[in-house]
């Protein structure tokens, strides 16, 4: 590598002044170079350090976040571009520096001189003047140190890698077998004779998905979109029987495929290798295991917490069933409803009753007027501007930056909106970190995100018109970036949402969704996109109405899905182990209300336990969403717009990220710990 090639690297910035990333200069063959010349620089660093201090100070911390922060600031937009502008040569490159970043994280994960003197440090008498941000700073170092099973003896540690690297194992062969099972089976059609009550746009997703096969006609396949598509409209019963089957019993013992991907014996194993890894460093299970790094404190609090909204919800839940049951029977449907039943007669149910539809709404909402609403909520409530800044480079025409500027004109943050869908660009919707806010001697680097969306296109003369969710995906999103955007912490390590627990994260998205639900956003912002005019005061009402719709029986499988996690995981006796779907089926006899068949194989195809990240963690989706309808609750009663409200929000919560723990900081905000009554009333409970 010459010295020109390396001085035009725009990765290789790691000694320079902070800055935004140079996207349009940013090309494959930098990638690994840089990311190469950052490790060594690390690794370096770290073993001179330790070999020229005799004792820990807090400057090793700063000298080994300068390291890492350097790292970051190259990855980052290596990382985001594979995901928003794909291409092959690219691609290549980020696996090659992932790879390599990995192994990174293994070494410093195992090594045992950053670990003792970070422990030195916990230790010494220099502990005690340092802030109590410092102090959290290193406490977390050491959890995750201790995590990682570097505190054990040297045997135990080979197992500790051994389990882990077993594991990992484990969970992608889950995700491929489920993978693999899913595109074994696809049903074609000639005509839509079968295919009678799919609208239009469906009928639509299913010709494509015939096309991407190269075949003529119609093809249902078990992807989402066309799973969703069959079970909430075809008219036929018979059909949506077949899908249905071969859906749920997708690598498992049961079903068109049985057999040929069965995920059963990775379930045992798993969960029976997670529980001794737990017991290994020291905890009695996999649940107390994985709560030390959460919000929820212990396991009965999280069994508590479940228990108590499945007492309010089942009620609910079943006189929402009754009815449905009841109109379907109205209806001319078979009795009893089977479980491929219940989607299509529930859309049917509120068709009927809130009688609802994008077409009808997209009109009253255009993109730009949607994000006026976003920047006007976030500006009454926190006093900031949104203000664009055309001379940022970024990686696409249509991508835009914001600056975030408080009332006396100040910039402290800046914002990437990638809002359309591309052909090279990764589906759904997310947010993720650019730069971390962080103070050196010479200078401060401010906070940078990326908020990234997939909604459709302007088309010729009219504007991209969102649906509803897209809005509300918009508000989330949002919500996430300014937890990291409104950051006032100097250190990376706990600031923004960096090491934020994982059952508290989703607090601020969550929250501001609400907002994009209140009237005075309806009334002022949805406008048609042609005459300017308000939204008819009966289609607002019908759409605020249908947030609550069939609440209480999303809620009940929600209940079902984390209460057999936990107890999956809690209950593990390795002498005896329970059948994994004994569990599920105790789990259902305590909240289920909608009925399932007993070939039905849920949990072969429960991947966000088996094969992510959600193990004993389930329960983070409804425990996050109490906490966001908690803090809303303080602003329904205050007054949603309340400037004093928004600014508690952002001084207890925003502000200080993980700089300490998040009962902490909720408490702070809401004068007591969180109480799910406000989120059963959201689920109009
Ligand atoms: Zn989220």
């Amino acid at each position: 590598m010459d010295g020109t090639y390396r001085m035009r690297n725009p990765l290789r910035h790691s000694s320079q002044a902070f800055h935004l990333p140079d996207f349009p200069a940013i090309r494959p063959e930098h990638v690994v170079p840089a990311i190469d010349e950052l490790l060594i620089n690390y690794r370096d660093g770290v073993e001179k350090w330790l070999g020229s201090r005799s004792r820990p100070d807090w400057a090793m911390v700063e000298a080994e976040l300068d390291w890492a922060d350097g790292l970051d600031r190259a990855w980052s937009p290596v990382s985001h571009l594979n995901s928003v502008a794909d291409t092959g040569a690219l691609r290549k490159a980020y696996n090659e520096g992932l790879e390599r970043l990995t192994e990174h994280e293994n070494w410093r994960q195992q090594h045992q001189g950053i670990f003792l003197a970070y422990q030195e440090l916990r230790q010494s008498a220099q502990f005690e003047e340092l802030s109590p941000v410092q102090q959290r700073i290193i406490e977390l170092e050491l959890r995750d140190f201790f995590l990682a099973g570097i505190a054990l003896p040297d045997e135990d540690q080979a197992v500790y890698r051994e389990l882990v690297l077993r594991m990992s194992k484990l969970g992608s062969r889950f995700g491929e077998n489920l993978q693999d099972a899913t595109r074994a089976w696809a049903k074609e059609f000639q005509n839509t004779r079968q295919l009678q009550g799919l609208p239009e746009a469906e009928l639509n997703l299913l010709a494509g998905l015939a096309h991407s096969r190269g075949k003529e006609g119609w093809l249902v396949d078990l992807s989402h979109p066309s799973f969703n598509a069959v079970m909430t409209y075809a008219q036929e019963r018979g059909l949506r029987k077949e899908v249905y089957t071969a859906y749920v019993t997708r690598a498992s013992d049961q079903g068109p495929t049985a057999g040929q991907w069965d995920n059963t014996p990775l379930i045992d194993e798993l969960l029976a290798l997670r529980h001794q890894l737990a017991r290994l460093l020291g905890f009695k299970n996999y649940v107390e295991f994985s709560l030390s790094r959460r919000m929820a404190d212990t396991p009965e609090t999280v069994l508590c917490f479940l228990q108590g909204l499945a007492v309010k919800a089942l009620p609910a839940a079943r006189k929402q069933y009754a009815e449905l049951e009841s109109f379907a029977q109205e209806q001319g449907a078979q009795r009893p409803l089977k479980a491929w039943d219940i989607a299509y007669w529930s859309e049917r149910f509120r068709q009927v009753e809130l009688n609802l539809s994008d077409e009808v709404l997209k009109p009253f909402f255009p993109m730009e007027r949607m994000l006026d609403a976003l920047f006007h909520t976030a500006g009454q409530l926190f006093g900031i501007m949104m203000v664009p800044d055309h001379s940022i480079a970024t990686w696409h025409q249509d991508v835009r930056f914001f600056w975030l500027q408080d009332d006396s004109g100040c910039r402290f943050a800046g914002l990437f909106m990638d809002l359309f869908t591309r052909n090279d660009k990764r589906g759904g919707a997310w947010m993720d970190v650019c730069l971390s806010r962080r103070q050196t001697k010479e200078a401060i680097q401010l906070p940078m995100a990326y908020l990234t969306c997939n909604f459709a296109p302007p088309v010729g003369e009219q504007p991209c018109l969102m649906t509803h969710d897209d809005v509300q995906t918009l508000f989330h999103e949002f919500g996430h970036c300014l937890h990291h955007l409104l950051t006032e912490i100097e250190w990376p390590q706990v600031n923004g949402i960096n090491n934020v627990e994982w059952d508290a994260i989703e607090l601020p998205s969550q929250l501001f969704e609400n907002w994009c639900w209140e009237d005075e956003i309806l009334s002022k912002f949805a406008r048609h996109y042609k005459t300017g005019l308000q939204m008819p005061e009966d289609l607002k009402d019908r759409l605020v109405r249908s947030r609550h719709f069939h609440k209480a029986l999303f809620l009940v499988r929600q209940l079902e899905y984390a209460l057999c996690d936990l107890h999956l995981h809690l209950d593990y006796d390795p002498e005896n182990p329970r059948a994994p779907l004994d569990v599920l089926n105790q789990a259902r006899e305590q909240v289920a209300v909608i009925p399932v068949p007993d070939w039905n194989r849920f949990l072969n195809g429960f991947s966000h336990i088996f094969g992510g990240g959600y193990a004993a963690g389930y329960y983070s989706y409804l425990w996050a969403e109490q906490l966001a309808a908690d803090a809303w609750g303080c602003f329904r009663h205050e007054g949603v717009f309340k400037a004093e409200t928004g600014k508690a929000l952002r001084d207890e919560i925003l502000a200080v990220g993980a700089s300490r723990p998040a009962m902490e900081s909720f408490i702070a905000f809401r004068g007591r710990p969180p109480e799910p009554g406000p989120l059963l009333e959201s689920y109009g409970l």
